[in-house]
């Protein structure tokens, strides 16, 4: 696959873009610092994005709330770029913590269960690591780092 630098506040704002006339639960950006960049392939990233916000907007009402956070993270000396996606719908039961990664898992009565499996691939492929925070109660929350520039 082709990487680039990549900017992620910049293409996370050109994505909720996409969503923006749609309606639904509104979405607030946080990030650090207004340039973390990673290097990655484009369209990956863009579909973890899209992934992501489409099971936030699936888990919440229209007067829903999701906020993402950018922030730099250090481990063992390197740099990593740390998104995360917490959203206040209704989270993920304990009983299924352990498989929503893993392909055709889902609680959806049309779900694929692909969503988070293709996200998970892809984060690892980049270097990178993903897992639920466990501590946020009010919703899910969902935690990706990847490795900086
Ligand atoms: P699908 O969306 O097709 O069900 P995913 O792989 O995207 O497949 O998600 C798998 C499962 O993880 C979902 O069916 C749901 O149970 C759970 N899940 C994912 N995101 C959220 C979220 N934001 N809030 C609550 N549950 C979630
Ligand atoms: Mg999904």
């Amino acid at each position: 696959k082709q990487t680039e630098h990549i900017n992620l506040p910049s293409l996370i704002q050109e994505v909720l873009a996409l969503y923006a006339s749609q309606g639904g639960a509104k979405f607030t950006t946080s990030v650090e610092e207004e340039i973390m960049m990673i290097n990655a392939d484009q369209i990956s990233i863009r579909q973890v994005l899209h992934n992501l916000i489409k099971n936030a907007l699936e888990a919440t009402e229209k007067n829903g709330n999701v906020k993402i956070t950018v922030s730099n993270r250090f481990k063992n000396n390197a740099r990593f770029v740390e998104m995360a996606f917490h959203d206040d719908g209704p989270g993920i039961k304990e009983e299924h913590l352990d498989k929503i990664f893993e392909p055709y898992v889902t609680t959806k009565a049309k779900g694929t269960g692909l969503g988070l499996a293709i996200v998970k691939k892809i984060i690892e492929e980049h270097g990178g690591a993903i897992w639920v925070d466990t501590g946020y109660k009010a919703g899910a929350g969902f935690v990706i780092q990847l490795p900086a520039v």
